[in-house]
């Protein structure tokens, strides 16, 4: 811990567990930091980061959040919620870190270490995902070292992620609230308080979680697969036959514990060097919204 409240401070990257995929975390007020953020993942530079914060108290004075915005910190903070509201903070998190935008995303994340960190060291940290552009988001410390470790100066050990499945990100602007990114905490939880949700608009530039080709594996993918073909690795779901190239994101057909999985086994699955990884199908209610949604991205499907 200290060692990663040093090298936060001295403007360096840290490999931070949070509930839902480990982050590269950098002073959110430091441009330099900030930069060796897209450096390390080799990310576009348009693409906002997310600033994460201990509460609600240290999230007001970063942005404009509204009643509706309230409501919603207050019900799913800290967790895996991430509101986007007008910018009232241009130094604490800095330009660079909203690519320019005159909003910002913020989110408090619930994984202890996380909070330690953020408490530690009193500002807004931004921590995108600590996988290489485009490839599937780490959900142990043994794979965020794999993808980005060695431009981490600290990384610290919070075990799998218990979420393994990104943030929500909703817009909270001017116009009904938008749905940017479906994720962790589910629409119907969102509408249950809030209404109905706007989708996001088509300008991809405006969320790009959106991009088409995102979270993959090399592997080309083929989704609704009731089984695999030969040469295929299988990500399975619910009751099928087990084989050394199937992985079952979860044999009880719990959505919960296949978000948790499924970052980590399409890496294992990827692994095997298969002709394609196969998906069986996934049911869209709740969180298979999100899971869907990562899967036809690492397809390539979404446009
Ligand atoms: P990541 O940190 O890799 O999980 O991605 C961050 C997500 O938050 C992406 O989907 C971004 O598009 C979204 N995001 C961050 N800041 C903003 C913003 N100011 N406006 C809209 N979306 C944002
Ligand atoms: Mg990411």
């Amino acid at each position: 811990m200290d060692a990663a409240l040093t090298a936060l401070a001295a403007g360096e990257l840290v490999i931070l567990p949070t509930e839902t995929v480990y982050g590269l975390a950098a002073d959110a007020g430091d441009p330099v930091a900030v930069a060796r953020i897209f450096e390390a993942k080799g990310r576009p530079r348009f693409n906002p980061l997310i600033a994460h914060v201990a509460d609600i108290a240290d999230a007001r004075p970063l942005a404009r959040l509204d009643e509706r915005a309230l409501r919603l910190a207050q019900a799913f903070w800290p967790g895996a919620l991430t509101l986007v509201a007008p910018s009232t903070d241009s130094a604490a998190v800095c330009d660079l870190a909203r690519a320019g935008l005159d909003t910002v995303a913020l989110r408090a994340p619930a994984h202890p270490l996380a909070q330690a960190v953020l408490r530690g060291f009193g500002r807004p940290v931004v921590a995108p995902s600590a996988n290489r552009s485009g490839r599937p988001s780490p959900t142990t410390l043994a794979d965020a070292l794999t993808e980005t470790g060695e431009f981490a100066a600290a990384a610290l050990d919070g075990g799998p992620c218990a979420v393994g499945l990104e943030s929500t990100v909703v817009s909270l602007l001017d116009g009904p609230p938008r749905l940017l990114r479906p994720g962790a905490v589910t629409r119907g939880e969102i509408e249950a308080l809030l209404g109905p949700l706007a989708e996001a608009e088509a300008d991809a530039r405006r969320s790009p979680g959106r991009l088409t080709r995102h979270y993959a594996p090399a592997a080309p993918m083929r989704l609704d697969a009731l089984e695999p073909r030969a040469g295929e690795a299988f990500l399975a779901f619910g009751a099928a036959p087990t084989g050394p190239a199937v992985f079952n994101l979860s044999e009880r057909g719990d959505l919960a514990e296949a978000a948790a999985r499924l970052f980590s086994l399409l890496r294992a699955a990827d692994a095997l060097r298969p002709s394609a990884i196969a998906v069986a199908p996934i049911p869209a209610a709740g969180l298979g919204e999100a899971i869907n949604d990562r899967l036809r991205r690492a397809a390539g499907h979404v446009g």
